[in-house]
């Protein structure tokens, strides 16, 4: 085993720099439609009234007047004492109160009011029994078949919300929830982030077009489509901008494209130490500034980091493992930062493993594994992997194993690091 270089960047430092180089972009005004779905927030939202916006049922059923709530009412001992026979308790029905409309009538003490879900609670009344808890007793009455407590199937006026109150915060994705709760306080557009757009451009003299059968020598590019879809899965829309070739020439033309109409390029290949391997070269010389070429990590020690203004400039290693865990661990951050979430990830945490593992590696090292969820305590899986070039054992990934480098030997059952990847 070679010892880690002690002079190659780590993972968390290499991310730190990454982050502090990704600054959100500008906010502007959207309508909350489709267009605006896991875009981040970029305001305060105040609710504009309580909600509920009065005390209401949340069942079908009759709304009447606890012991404990006639103690705070007018009601006479006598009275109070009749209602209290609790399960028994024959009440007579004063008003039938559908939701949308507001209640007339004040319920005391041998009293209730048929209520719909929904619907206020009449004054007075501060329990719901459920239609199913009573049965009809003579004309104009109900029998209770339960002794009501007070609060009982209603929800206060304002529980959930006041008028006034701060209830979203910046940097906080628009989910379903969201939606929901905009909606709710009357908010029809907010200021968000816009969504990014990302350049991918793939380099090599060796990558041909999917759709080509390729001739000797030849590697049809995987990456481009695969790291379109981490980009539109991250939230960002990707353009793929087409193959580079290992010339000065042909790169110099393609950056130039990429950058133009693009707040991040992510290009792959043509980073590594080879004679061929031109694009650090290529991108100092378009008037990119260099923050970190190499990092202690497996896959994708070759990465390069740079920005031109407040443009991100990331360099992948060609090989699809590489391009794809560097993805994970430093590009997704960073589009989460400038599309303004405040939790950019990524998610890491501890788990058992499902089985036996035996490692052995030269670097800190990311390895493919599925996590298998399970009601009854879940486990990760670490996946068969041939190194970075064997894309196919990511098929089935959803996580990451995180290995310190050296030999490694782990028996089931024992708790490693784990990245999530989303799926
Ligand atoms: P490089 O980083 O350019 O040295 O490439 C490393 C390895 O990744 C080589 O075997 C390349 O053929 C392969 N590779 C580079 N770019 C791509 C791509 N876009 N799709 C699939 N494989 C690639
Ligand atoms: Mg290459």
């Amino acid at each position: 085993v070679k010892p880690d270089k002690s002079s190659l960047l780590s993972v968390a430092d290499a991310l730190a720099i990454v982050l502090r180089q990704a600054k959100p972009l500008a906010a502007e005004k959207m309508l909350l439609g489709s267009a605006a779905r896991n875009l981040v927030l970029a305001e305060t939202i105040v609710s504009d009234i309580d909600s509920p916006p009065y005390t209401k049922a949340l069942m079908d059923g009759y709304a009447v007047q606890t012991l404990a709530g006639a103690a705070g009412s007018q009601a006479t001992p006598v009275q109070t004492l009749a209602y209290a026979a609790g399960s028994q308790a024959t009440l007579r029905v004063i008003e039938e109160i559908a939701a949308g409309k507001m209640p007339s009538r004040h319920v005391g003490p041998g009293e209730a009011a048929r209520i719909m879900t929904g619907a206020p609670v009449p004054d007075g009344a501060d329990a719901v029994v459920p239609i199913e808890k009573t049965e009809a007793a003579s004309a104009g009455e109900v029998r209770l078949l339960v002794t009501p407590k007070p609060g009982q199937n209603i929800l206060q006026r304002g529980t959930e919300m006041k008028a006034g109150e701060m209830i979203l915060q910046p940097g906080i994705a628009l989910g379903p929830q969201e939606f929901g709760i905009l909606a709710s306080v009357g908010r029809t557009g907010a200021m968000v982030h816009p969504r990014l757009r990302v350049g991918i451009l793939s380099t090599g003299d060796e990558i041909v077009e999917p759709s080509q059968f390729p001739g000797p020598g030849q590697i049809r590019n995987s990456n481009s489509p695969m790291l379109a879809a981490q980009v539109e899965r991250a939230g960002g829309t990707s353009e793929i901008i087409g193959i580079a070739r290992d010339t000065v020439a042909s790169l110099r033309t393609m950056i130039g494209t990429g950058f133009a109409d693009h707040d991040v390029l992510i290009l792959s290949g043509g980073v590594s130490a080879g004679k061929f391997d031109l694009v650090p070269g290529v991108l100092r010389e378009l008037g990119v500034v260099a923050h970190f070429h190499k990092i202690a990590l497996k896959p994708g020690k070759p990465l390069f980091f740079g920005t031109r203004g407040d443009k991100l400039v990331f360099g992948l290693p060609g090989n699809p493992v590489s391009s794809f865990v560097c993805f994970e661990l430093f590009i997704r951050p960073a589009l989460m930062k400038l599309m303004g979430h405040s939790d950019c990830g990524p998610r890491q945490t501890r788990m058992p493993l499902a089985a036996d593992f035996q490692t052995d590696n030269d670097r800190p090292t990311y390895w493919p594994a599925r996590i298998e969820w399970s009601e009854d305590g879940s486990r990760v899986r670490a996946l068969p992997w041939f190194g970075s070039a064997d894309l196919r054992a990511l098929h089935t990934a959803n996580a990451l194993l995180v290995l310190p480098p050296g030999a490694q030997s782990f028996l089931a059952g024992a708790t490693v690091g784990v990245i999530l990847l989303s799926e």
